[in-house]
């Protein structure tokens, strides 16, 4: 059966593969290098963050503070957080952590024992078996699986049989630079409101492309965002201010200032009001300033608050405090 595909997406493998020479950002650099730990990083940044970002902000600054594994796994929680600190979704940072301390040199090379760690599934397991170590592995991050959609003209499907379509227009003979062809064309051509179908190396054999590609997949009902009203207390005594560290699932290991439920403080003085938008809320909080002394609280200068990771809610208060 392999052989079978293979053979009937060899032209289709062929064109990818002479777009990807003169047309793939070949120049990203977690694909100027084989190292494990360094392609490990970037998938994980990669994963709900645009290259972009990763790429001028994050990567570089990352990998210079933490160099190697066991600099990672050496580190405090709070460090790792602060290298983090504005690229969201912070579950990444502490299972990448977690993963580390529970590694002794270097990742695993299979991907069952990729899988095995915390924050890697499957795809990202087959990127890093990919990328580092040559495994003839396929990808399906949300750029592939929307190519796939597309290319075999597929409107909805369970996961399981995105997985052999995915091996099905595999390219065993060059995984790294099929599944990197791949992630491009999803980011510069495919794209989920503009499929620029004339310029896309897929075209002949792609399903979609005779009708409307952005048809594919099927559109999920866009709910509205909630917002959540707030209002968050600086307290302060001796110029320093009081801020916990967050323990409950959404931004843990964060710290921040004391959160309210809206309309408790309405006596304290007003210093401002902030929106933060995240992906499943917006947060409107009004935010105050309260003198006294509460032992609930760890109390810090504002020096060492610009040292603690902080939420970019809490990033905004310090900035109203400076
Ligand atoms: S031909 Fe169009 S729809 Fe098909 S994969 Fe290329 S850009 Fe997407």
């Amino acid at each position: 059966m392999a052989s079978f595909y293979l053979l009937k997406h060899s032209a289709v493998h062929t064109t990818l593969l002479q777009w990807y020479e003169t047309e793939g950002r070949q120049e990203l650099p977690w694909r100027l290098t084989r190292d494990p730990y360094s392609i490990w990083v970037s998938e994980i940044m990669l994963q709900q963050t645009q290259v972009k970002t990763v790429l001028e902000r994050f990567y570089f600054p990352f990998l210079e503070r933490f160099p190697t594994l066991q600099d990672l796994a050496h580190a405090s929680e709070d460090e790792v957080l602060k290298m983090w600190e504005g690229l969201g979704y912070y579950t990444r940072a502490r299972h990448m952590y977690r993963a580390a301390q529970s590694l002794q040199h270097e990742l695993p090379q299979s991907v069952h024992e990729l899988m095995r760690l915390p924050g890697i599934g499957r795809s990202t397991a087959h990127a890093i078996a990919a990328f580092a170590y040559q495994t003839p592995v396929p990808i399906l991050d949300a750029n592939v699986k929307r190519i796939l959609y597309r290319f075999f003209g597929k409107k909805r499907l369970a996961e399981k049989a995105l997985w052999d379509l995915a091996y099905q227009l595999f390219d065993e003979e060059h995984p790294f630079e099929y599944n990197q062809a791949m992630m491009d064309l999803g980011s510069l051509v495919c794209r989920a409101r503009d499929a620029r179908c004339h310029h896309c190396p897929l075209h002949s054999g792609c399903t979609a492309a005779k009708t409307d590609p952005l048809n594919f997949p099927e559109k999920k009902q866009k709910r509205a965002v909630p917002i959540r009203r707030k209002d968050i207390v600086v307290i302060t005594c001796k110029n320093r201010y009081a801020l916990k560290q967050r323990t409950s699932r959404f931004l843990k290991g964060l710290w921040g200032f004391i959160e309210y439920e809206t309309n408790t403080c309405s006596d304290e003085k007003k210093l401002g009001a902030l929106i933060q938008k995240y992906s499943h809320f917006h947060l409107h909080a009004d935010v105050y300033i309260r003198h006294e002394y509460d032992d609930t609280y760890d109390y810090f200068t504002l020096e060492e608050i610009c040292k603690l990771p902080l939420s970019q809610a809490d990033i905004k208060i310090v900035n109203m405090l400076k």
